[in-house]
């Protein structure tokens, strides 16, 4: 089978510290003591319903959306309110959450849960459902899933939706433990979006090609639905799984093929899987799986975590520290969020927890660009990061370039250890 890819640039990850792709366990986190949820912040604030002292059972309604990019807010786990809590983000953003006591008992963990018949709703169903419960892309910004597919059904063109199962980063272990561990659920989740979504024509399952058996599996579980469906590998190349490069991949299939796809509608696992389940169980997003691991954790783990577990709490699972941290992010190491208290809790958007040493976090000292041009020829976009910076350094952000869509190449490769990425997005 052909294997699709970007046309140039990138480069193979390989980060010795992550847990194992193919890692036998994953373990339950413990319940946390305490939960914290973000409210938002002054940018997006979802409306609480819940005050301090009130009482809320899992899986409660406990913030209202509150306009656009905002989502219904669920309790995790039964327990009491018991205070604010505000912290200043890496990015200086004041953050408001609601501080849980663990108190009473779980009315759907360890027991088995009514499956609702979905076949006969409408589409418009379908999004109210996937829009009530509060389902987000539970990666980057976190976007609602209803505003995603919304955003679609203006479009005239016909659409596909691209099932996005490619590991180009060892630090998406998480995601894959999840299409092992839930793969009937990632399928039938991405069966249901299809049907939500009005101009949806069939279904592509974008898979990298070390892991083709998955590929198969997800293709001969999804044919038990009388839906078009394909499979097409791809590289696992760094940055592949971007919405960019894993479009031009898509492209050069579609033209090989002589098929018109349309637009393409890319969803990871993990968002397919909540689809499912708020569908199907009318269960919001109460955990996700977390790969927590970097060079300062002693025992590298995949973790199924309560969303607003406290990250120090995995840390602790993982054995603890090696040593100080340098840098903990949320997130892969090349794109992630900053994370600055080990009280900061796990979103639905923290796929991974990485904790680096001073050895992984700066691989060395920030020196003078030597001219190598390594930055140039990872670049998928086809940029000059060594020149750009330079301009950004000397004359300011008015001569950046725009066409960055942050992938880090750059940065990792540099030997200079140049904050090229962060420069040029304007992070610095
Ligand atoms: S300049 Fe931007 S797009 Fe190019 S490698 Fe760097 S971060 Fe990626
Ligand atoms: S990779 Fe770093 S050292 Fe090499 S040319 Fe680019 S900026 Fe300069």
């Amino acid at each position: 089978m052909k294997v699709y890819s970007f046309p140039r640039g990138g480069f193979s990850y390989k980060d010795t510290t992550a847990p194992e792709l193919n890692s036998p366990d994953i373990i339950d986190a413990f319940l946390p003591a305490l939960t914290i949820i973000p409210l938002g912040n002054s940018g997006s604030r979802v409306q609480p319903l819940v005050s301090i002292g009130d009482t809320v059972k899992e899986g409660m309604l406990i913030g209202k959306a509150n306009g656009p990019g905002t989502v219904n807010l669920y309790s995790p786990v039964p327990g009491r309110i018991i205070r604010k809590a505000v912290w200043k983000d890496s990015n200086s953003l004041e953050t408001e959450a609601l501080v849980i006591k663990l108190e009473g008992s779980f009315e759907r963990l360890g027991k088995k849960e009514e499956a609702f018949s979905w076949r006969g709703m409408s589409r418009y169903d379908l999004q109210r459902i996937i829009s009530d419960f509060g389902i987000v892309e539970m990666e980057n910004f976190g976007r609602p899933l209803a505003d995603i597919i919304s955003g679609f059904r203006k479009d005239n063109e016909k659409i596909t939706l691209v099932v996005r199962c490619v590991f180009d980063d060892p630090w998406l272990a998480a995601d894959y433990a999840l299409c092992r561990e839930r793969l009937k659920a990632v399928v039938e989740g991405a069966i249901i979006v299809y049907h939500a979504c009005s101009k949806a024509s069939n279904i592509i399952f974008a898979v990298s090609h070390l892991e083709k058996k998955m590929g198969e599996d997800l293709l001969a579980e999804a044919r038990h639905y009388d839906i078009p469906a394909a499979l097409v590998l791809t590289s696992s190349r760094y940055p592949q799984r971007q919405n960019r490069e894993l479009e031009l991949a898509l492209r050069i299939y579609e033209k090989k093929e002589s098929l018109a796809l349309g637009a393409f509608l890319i969803l990871g696992p993990a968002v397919l899987a909540a689809a499912h389940d708020a569908v199907k169980y009318k269960r919001p997003i109460l955990d996700r799986y977390v790969a927590v691991g970097g060079s300062a954790v002693k025992r590298a783990k995949i973790m199924k975590v309560r969303i607003g577990t406290r990250i120090g709490e995995l840390i602790e699972q993982c054995e603890g520290f090696n040593g100080k941290p340098e840098r903990i992010a949320a997130g892969s190491p090349l794109s992630g969020k900053q994370i600055k208290y080990l009280d900061e809790p796990i979103m639905k958007t923290s796929f991974a927890i990485v904790a680096m040493l001073k050895t992984q976090a700066s691989l060395h000292k920030m020196q003078n660009c030597i001219n190598c041009g390594e930055c140039r020829t990872v670049c998928p976009v086809g940029l000059d990061p060594q020149n750009i910076y330079k301009k950004i350094v000397i004359f300011g952000m008015e001569a950046a370039t725009t066409g960055c869509h942050g992938c880090g190449c750059c940065k990792v490769v540099c030997p200079s250890a140049l904050p090229l990425s962060e420069t040029i997005q304007g992070g610095v």
